[in-house]
């Protein structure tokens, strides 16, 4: 059996026929950036979200950066994050000059522990960003507690988390600003890259508009200096149509992790492979990834094995930010993260993809009893 770790070609073929119209109509108007396509996606996806402001832009990684552009974050200032996330969170501060400041994650849910938080704010302090990993938000009570207390801007980087909600609150709609990617893997994969600011302040509509288009405003004239963040036509129309179908889809990977649940509680290696923790103040996890923690001498042989028996797995991520080669000047060192470095070490990724089938599930639960049974 094959069970890929992903399969956005099953997908496509159940949609194909709603998603072709769509792209020969971009085709025939020529209209073919931002435009009357994006525009309608914005609206979708506001009201999805939650918020009055959708800025769809080029990329996740862009949605990051045009923030923290907009809100003059630059040389001189801090900006703290985890360093268990994708690399774009980190690289963004990085882009615009600020310093990210790294605190530790939480070992349960893989999110910033918001305790660690208030004792790394200095003077030159200007944004929070919590990672929604893996598709659950991270606790974003305390975190807005701080930030109010020491007027910070938080940016929820929720690239992973279309649609969770966190005490039914929507991803995106407790910061200041929410950044999402549309990129291929994400739950609501574009035809290429794309990416949207959303905000639950109605002011900052004009002011994301103009970062988007190199901050300009009127036409050749400009206050600011943004960048080429615009959106193209195709991928809104493509877009708009998926987000009809986002609920189901991520219906179908809760009812895949709970099935991997039962499976795994049942099984041998009941105590050995560590489930995904859901948080109490978690309404809905849409199980981006769905992560099995190993003991760490053996991860490499299941992962192996798994590949061999043709299962699709991967390893997010294996090197913590802090220990990035690029990011060496910050000065950290092994040891400085413990948990987002054991995370590093012992966490698998299993498929867990809307159409993944009852037989593909068992299959991927019976190979990892099997190769945990192979005593090392
Ligand atoms: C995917 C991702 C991004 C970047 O999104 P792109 O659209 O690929 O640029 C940023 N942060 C996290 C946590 C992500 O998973």
């Amino acid at each position: 059996m094959q069970v890929p770790l992903l399969d956005l070609n099953s997908q496509y073929a159940a949609i194909r026929d709603e998603i072709r119209p769509v792209i020969d109509e971009v085709c025939d108007s020529q209209h073919m950036i931002l435009g009357p396509k994006v525009q309608a996606f914005e609206e979708h996806m506001a009201a999805y979200c939650d918020v009055p402001v959708a800025c769809g832009v080029s990329s996740g990684s862009d949605a990051l950066l045009m923030v923290l552009m907009a809100e003059g974050i630059g040389a001189g200032d801090e900006v703290i994050t985890t360093p268990y996330t994708f690399f774009a969170t980190a690289g963004a501060i990085w882009r615009v000059g600020a310093k990210a400041v790294f605190v530790d994650i939480d070992p349960g849910t893989y999110n910033i522990d918001p305790a660690l938080v208030e004792a790394k704010i200095t003077s030159r302090t200007k944004a929070i960003i919590p990672v929604h990993l893996y598709g659950q938000m991270a606790d974003m009570d305390p975190i807005g507690e701080i930030a109010a207390r020491h007027g910070l801007v938080v940016i929820e980087d929720a690239a992973q988390a279309i649609g969770a909600e966190y005490k039914g609150h929507r991803a995106g709609s407790l910061g200041d600003y929410g950044c999402l990617s549309f990129y291929p893997t994400k739950n609501l994969g574009g035809f290429g890259d794309a990416g949207m600011v959303v905000s639950k302040h109605a002011d900052r509509a004009e002011r994301l508009a103009m970062f988007r288009n190199h901050g300009m405003f009127p036409n050749y004239y400009h206050a600011y200096v943004g960048g080429n963040f615009r959106l193209d036509a195709i991928q809104g129309a493509v877009l708009d149509v998926k987000l009809r179908h986002l609920d189901d889809w991520v219906a179908a990977r809760q009812a895949n992790a709970a099935d991997y649940e039962r499976l795994f509680a049942a099984s041998p290696v009941a105590g050995l492979v560590g489930l995904p923790l859901v948080a109490d103040y978690t309404t809905s996890h849409v199980r981006n990834q769905f992560i099995i923690r190993l003991p760490a001498g053996r991860r490499q042989a299941v992962w192996d094995g798994l590949k061999e028996a043709g299962v699709g797995c991967n390893v997010y991520y294996p090197v913590p930010l802090h220990l990035q080669e690029c990011f060496a000047s910050l000065g950290y060192r092994e040891g400085d993260f413990p948990v987002s470095e054991a995370a590093a070490k012992e966490t698998l990724a299993l498929p867990i993809y809307p159409e993944l089938a009852a037989e593909q599930r068992q299959y991927v639960v019976d190979s990892i009893v099997r190769l945990l049974a192979n005593k090392a």
